[in-house]
Order: structure tokens, then C-alpha cells, then sequence
């Protein structure tokens, strides 16, 4: 992958402090390189600055019977279901330099690690079509009728620890025993009665209300109640209120919808657990029963979700054009017309097609479409997006650790007080079988969207304005609470920023009619949409669903 790399050499002095290790002889000196990686922001924002201003005379005149703008997971999918069907001249765009959208990876000191999404749960018997890619791609085979993952890419144990009151525990939930004793009889019951709020959930509609991919659901005027209030408020209803309960369902949608419980609703805190794994209650880790290990694997890769994008893109190459920009779709009742600006050769293309799929976040297509039609209008409105960081920290030895549970795959910190926007790291190297650990590439994730819409805002605008160095001056000090010795051992730090990460499935989200008539393809006969934002938020297997239902209806439309 050939992301540019902008930044210089940060050299600071570190304190005079005696390292709290013993065994630790490091140089007084923290040094490190890095900057920006991916073009997004940059070649974003030329979309704008061009269509302010008048649009070139295209250079070049080309040709589709499909045109995919937008080569993330969900564009991905579409083509290859186009391709698979004979559409044989399917082209695909992206104004990044790869395919792969939020699922791509990246190198630093010979190693991957991700750029943005790094893992994929083993998915449920709901989730078929991703069933059926894990399948092709070799990770998953069916033996007597049972359903066995390929060892290498499930993630390895250690999982999961946290880091509370100085020490290393296993798993994220914070244990009993590691709260203040006032604390332990009222988490206790709050975590076993969450736990069956969670189970019932699952049961309700006959197992069918929380779903995954979640177009499989049945909605009802339950789930439609759920959606209308926060899952704070939905949480504070029924007195869900111990500080480390709390934590951790926070925790949760922060890391998988970028925003806190003040912001998603709670039919979207209430899908996290019910579609999935459950929530279990400590009782339940003493005793697993022997599905369990399948029911929480998951699948990893030193580079991330880049791994299942750059298999997905194989079998398109010759029809996927990155470094190509989309900046106006103009739809007739005959063919579309897209321009593109082709950054490599520095000109405007137009390009013509019978059909147009719109794999791009939802404020994108709104922009780029002369009509827009009103209900994208709408979704595009209903829909905000949280902001995301991703730094990349090469360090070239293995950190210095406190006592506890062992080094995992994902490493967290507690804490309730600071409402912190950091998620952790996950160690890239975790997957890699060598005896001893040695240099490896940390992964930390900051989800900026908040408590609020205000709070989303400012941190998206400090995102898009503050030097890549303070951002890694932000994550070495966030992580330093854990890792006192990381700062002299860090080499490169390598950070990506998305402006608009995912959606944010806000009270409202799910329920608007607008964007369920954009996911089913009632809104226009040539220009279809596909994007994980349709589900209302952003993971895999609701962008390859978004994007296999596009391919779907475009096929049914070609006959
Ligand atoms: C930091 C981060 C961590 C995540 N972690 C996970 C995870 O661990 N597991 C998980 O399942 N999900 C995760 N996700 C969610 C992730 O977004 C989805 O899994 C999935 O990758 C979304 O795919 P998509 O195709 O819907 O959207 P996108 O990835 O947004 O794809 C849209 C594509 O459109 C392109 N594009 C935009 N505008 C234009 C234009 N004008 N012209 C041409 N191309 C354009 C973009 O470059 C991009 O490639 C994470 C997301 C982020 C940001």
C-alpha cells in the first residue's frame, strides 16, 4: 500500500522521572517520526473547492453499464455480485489510493497493522451472505454440519484485559473484586439484571427482533419505542446505574457506533448485545459452556478488516480506478452522467452510465447529485457522523507491564471518571506466532462523537485543524497511564483521521422512513445507494448486506 506519509521528526525531552520498572535502562530522549496517512481530507475537500467553482471541460469521455462510486466494503460487495452475474463491464471509483474505504490496512517498520476496522465477529446463522465470503475466502468450512473457522485468523488468547486500580485484569468488564467493596453488592445484581434485559431482548418476536445483518429484524412498535429515547435515558429508566455498568456499556457504543450512550438510542445499545454474543454476567465466565468459545470468537488480522478488502477487491482489479474523485452524478431517464476527476492524470473524466451505485456516506451522495431526491435529503440530515482517530505506534521493544493479565490482543483502560474518548490498542502482532514478543505496531482509537451533537461537532473541527502531533502527543500520554516507558520506545507514529467515520445511530435513526425508502431502491430508477449508513450504522456485515442488496436490485432492473 503506497499511503503518503506527511509529517516531520518530533524530538522531546522527556522527564528526568525514574522509570517505575526495574530492568528499564532508556535513553532520556523521546523520538519519534510520523504525520497524516490516506488522502481522504485533502482530496475530500478539492471535491468542494471544485464544485464551488465551475468544473473543467472533461478531458476524457468513458464508459459503464454500471458505475460503483466508492470502494469500501459496500461497494466492494455490490461489484463483485455485478461481476459474478456477467455484468462484465461494472467499474468501480475511489478517491482514496486503495480500495477499502474504513476497512483498510497499512505498514510501518515491515509490520501491518490496521488503518481503520480490525475484526469481524464469527458471524451468526442470520449473517449468510457474510457466510458466504468467509466461505470463499477459505476462512470457514462446514464439517458434520458444524461450522469451523481457520485457526490462524480467529483471534488468539489473550483477548481481552482492562487496566484497573494499577493492574491487569482479563476481559473488559470490570470485575467485582476490583471495585471499592461499597461498590460490589449493587454491581453485582446490576450486571445480572442487565444481562436478562439482554436476554429477553434476544427472545422477543420469537428471537427475530435483534438481528444481524438488521435488515433481518422484525420491527415492531417496541423496538420502535427503544429507538425514540437514548439508551441513557433508557438505562437511567431502569435504575441501570452503577458507575461501572455504566462504564462499560459506554464503552460499547463508543467503540462500536463513535458516540456515547447520551447519543445512540437505545434500541442501537440494546442491538450491541442482543444480535450478538449477549451480555454476560460474571456467574456466566466461571461457568462456560462449550458453545462459548465460538460464540465469542473473532476473526482478526495483523492488518485489520484491509485483509478481507483487499480479497474482496482481487477478483476486480482491472475495474477498480482509485485516486478517482466523483464531484457531480447527473441522472436522466436514459443513463447517468458522472464526473470524476482523475488525480493521478490531473483532468476531469465523464463518465456515462445505465446505472449509478452510490457507496459513499450518505452527505456525500447529497452533495454529489444535481437532484437530490428528497428522501436522501432527509437521511442525509437524520444521519450524523462521529468523527474517528487511528494512530499506528511503532515501538521497537515490548513494553514494560504492570502485574496481572498478560498482554492481550485489545488492551483497555478504566475509567469512569474521564469519560475518555480513547478505546485502547490492539496489538498487531498479536496474531503473528513468533516465541518471544519484540517490535510491534500498537493501534489506539479515539472515538470523538461525544455525549452530544455539540460535543461531535468541536471535536470533529479539532480533528480537521490540530497538527498530527498533538493528536500523538494525546495518545502516547493517554496510553503512558498504563505504559509509563511507551514514549522512549516509540519510533513512528502514523495517524489517520475520519471526518465523518460512521453514522451515528442517534434516537430516530432507525426508524426514518426516509432512509429505509433509500435502502430498499424506491427512490430512483438509475442511481441506487448502497453504504453502511442506510443500516443506520457502521459495521460489516451491514455494509456488505447494503451493498449485496444494491448489486440485487440492479440486477433485477437489467433483467
Ligand atoms: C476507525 C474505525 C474502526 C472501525 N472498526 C470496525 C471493526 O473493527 N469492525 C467492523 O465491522 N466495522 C468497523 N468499522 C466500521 C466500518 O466503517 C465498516 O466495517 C465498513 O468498512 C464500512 O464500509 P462502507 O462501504 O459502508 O463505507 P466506507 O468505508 O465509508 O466506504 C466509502 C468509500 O467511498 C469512497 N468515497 C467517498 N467519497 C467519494 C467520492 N466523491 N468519489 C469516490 N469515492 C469516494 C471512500 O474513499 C470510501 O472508500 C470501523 C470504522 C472506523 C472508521
Amino acid at each position: 500500500m503506497n499511503l503518503k506519509r506527511r509529517g516531520v521528526l518530533v524530538a522531546a525531552l522527556a522527564t528526568s522521572a525514574a522509570l517505575p520498572f526495574a530492568g528499564c535502562a532508556p535513553s532520556n530522549k523521546s523520538s519519534y517520526s510520523g504525520g497524516w496517512v490516506g488522502a481522504a481530507p485533502v482530496r475530500g475537500h478539492r471535491l468542494r473547492d471544485l464544485k464551488n467553482g465551475s468544473l473543467p471541460t472533461p478531458a476524457v469521455q468513458r464508459r459503464a453499464s454500471v458505475l460503483v462510486i466508492g470502494a469500501g466494503i459496500a461497494g466492494l460487495s455490490c461489484a463483485r455480485g455485478l461481476l459474478r452475474a456477467g455484468i462484465s463491464d461494472v467499474q468501480v471509483l475511489d478517491l482514496e489510493d486503495s480500495a477499502g474505504g474504513n476497512s483498510r490496512g497499512h505498514r510501518i517498520g515491515g509490520m501491518a497493522c490496521p488503518l481503520g476496522a480490525h475484526y469481524l465477529p464469527v458471524p451468526n446463522a442470520d449473517a449468510v451472505d457474510v457466510m458466504a465470503l468467509l466461505e470463499e475466502l477459505g476462512l470457514r468450512r462446514t464439517v458434520h454440519g458444524k461450522a469451523v473457522y481457520d485457526e490462524r485468523h480467529l483471534c488468539h488468547s489473550p483477548q481481552e484485559r482492562l487496566f484497573i486500580d494499577e493492574h491487569w485484569v482479563e476481559g473488559l468488564l470490570p470485575p467485582l473484586d476490583a471495585l471499592p467493596a461499597a461498590e460490589r453488592e449493587a454491581t453485582a445484581a446490576q450486571y445480572r439484571s442487565f444481562g436478562q434485559a439482554v436476554a429477553q431482548a434476544a427472545r422477543s418476536s420469537q428471537g427475530r427482533a435483534f438481528r444481524m445483518p438488521t435488515a433481518q429484524s422484525v420491527w415492531s412498535p417496541e423496538l420502535s419505542a427503544l429507538d425514540a429515547i437514548t439508551f441513557s435515558v433508557w438505562l437511567d429508566s431502569k435504575g441501570y446505574t452503577a458507575a461501572a455498568l455504566r462504564w462499560y456499556l459506554d464503552y460499547c457504543c463508543r467503540d462500536d457506533y463513535g458516540a456515547s450512550a447520551a447519543q445512540v438510542s437505545a434500541w442501537a445499545g440494546l442491538h450491541y448485545f442482543a444480535s450478538r454474543h449477549g451480555f454476560h454476567a460474571p456467574d456466566h465466565w466461571v461457568q462456560k459452556d462449550d458453545t462459548s468459545a465460538e460464540r465469542d470468537g473473532v476473526l482478526t488480522w495483523p492488518e485489520g478488516n484491509g485483509w478481507l478488502s483487499q480479497r474482496m477487491a482481487a477478483p476486480l482489479a482491472g475495474h477498480i480506478h482509485t485516486g478517482h474523485i466523483a464531484l457531480r452524478v447527473d441522472e436522466s431517464p436514459s443513463h447517468s452522467t458522472v464526473d470524476v476527476w482523475n488525480d493521478a492524470e490531473q483532468r476531469v473524466e465523464r463518465w456515462t452510465a445505465g446505472h449509478v451505485v452510490m457507496a459513499v456516506p450518505l452527505f456525500i451522495a447529497a452533495r454529489l447529485l444535481t437532484s437530490p431526491p428528497t428522501a436522501l435529503q432527509q437521511a442525509a440530515t437524520a444521519v450524523n457522523c462521529s468523527p474517528w482517530l487511528v494512530a499506528n505506534l511503532h515501538i521497537d521493544a515490548p513494553l514494560d507491564d504492570h502485574a496481572g493479565a498478560p498482554p492481550s490482543w485489545d488492551n483497555v483502560i478504566y475509567d469512569p471518571l474521564r469519560n475518555s474518548a480513547a478505546l485502547g490498542y490492539v496489538d498487531a502482532m498479536h496474531q503473528s506466532t513468533r516465541p518471544h514478543a519484540g517490535p510491534t505496531v500498537l493501534t489506539a482509537y479515539w472515538a470523538l462523537g461525544g455525549d452530544s451533537l455539540g460535543q461531535l461537532r468541536a471535536q470533529r473541527a479539532r480533528l480537521m485543524n490540530e497538527p498530527w502531533s498533538v493528536w500523538a502527543e494525546a495518545v502516547i500520554s493517554d496510553l503512558a497511564r498504563a505504559h509509563p516507558d511507551l514514549k522512549y520506545k516509540v519510533r513512528q507514529v502514523d495517524l489517520v483521521r475520519y471526518g465523518h467515520a460512521m453514522a451515528v445511530p442517534s434516537p430516530g435513526v432507525r426508524s426514518s422512513a426516509a432512509l429505509l425508502a433509500l435502502a430498499a431502491g424506491s427512490v430512483s430508477a438509475r442511481v441506487h445507494f448502497a453504504h453502511s449508513d442506510l443500516s443506520g450504522y457502521s459495521v460489516f456485515e451491514e455494509a456488505l448486506g447494503q451493498g449485496v442488496g444494491a448489486a440485487r436490485r440492479v440486477l433485477s432492473l437489467l433483467g
